[in-house]
């Protein structure tokens, strides 16, 4: 069996042209996370329920895959930056997934995050780099290999995080992750890309 990808919202960041003469004080930023849905068997996941304008904008597309909130069994932070979680409460019965530990109520899992299965077709994979915390969500589907991952910011780039202190170690993440050969690597805020040989690494 394999697993089934949709985007739920497609994010965009601070490096975005709608936020020139912003300056995070008066004016604030805008940013919303991509947010994702990973269905395998029994197991629904939304990846980074982050920051979005709405959250209608998390919910409808959710809605019209069928998928009510309470539905929802797993939700994967890929780090702790809040445009990536935000909005994890609205997924009342989810198990949460981060480096560290899986969280479900008031129970605190510890476990390693690298090659840990959230089902046969879904797995973590650690990938520091953007901050010493991130993970990536691998999922096996009909189409390839799906790599949610916050190691690249969009298609666009930057070829440089301008917020990573580990550029080596995210150059060795994206490294990791390209040799997985994915089909489609979704990213922290932007659409889904095919990489190539253009891919920042
Ligand atoms: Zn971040
Ligand atoms: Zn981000």
């Amino acid at each position: 069996m394999t697993a089934t990808f949709t985007v739920l919202t497609t994010g965009y960041d601070s490096l975005d042209t709608r936020n020139a003469h912003r300056d995070g004080k008066e004016k604030p930023w805008h940013v919303a996370s991509t947010v994702s849905l990973l269905c395998d068997g029994d197991t629904i996941v939304v990846v980074d329920p982050g920051m979005v304008e709405d959250r209608k904008l998390i919910l409808d597309p959710l809605a019209t895959a069928g998928i009510s909130p309470e539905e929802v069994t797993d939700v994967v932070f890929s780090h702790h930056h809040p445009d990536h979680t935000l909005n994890a409460a609205l997924f009342p019965h989810a198990r949460a997934h981060d480096v560290w530990a899986a969280y479900h109520n008031n129970l605190w899992y510890d476990r390693p995050a690298d090659g840990y299965q959230l089902s046969p077709s879904i797995r973590l994979l650690e990938t520091p780099g953007h901050t010493p915390q991130d993970i990536s969500t691998v999922a096996e589907t009909t189409e390839g290999t799906v790599v949610l991952t916050h190691a690249w910011w969009s298609v666009h780039g930057p070829a440089e995080d301008p917020t990573s202190d580990d550029h080596e170690g995210l150059r060795a993440s994206r490294r990791k992750i390209l040799a997985l050969k994915p089909a489609l690597v979704v990213p922290g805020h932007g659409d889904p890309f095919v990489p190539d040989e253009n891919t920042p690494v």
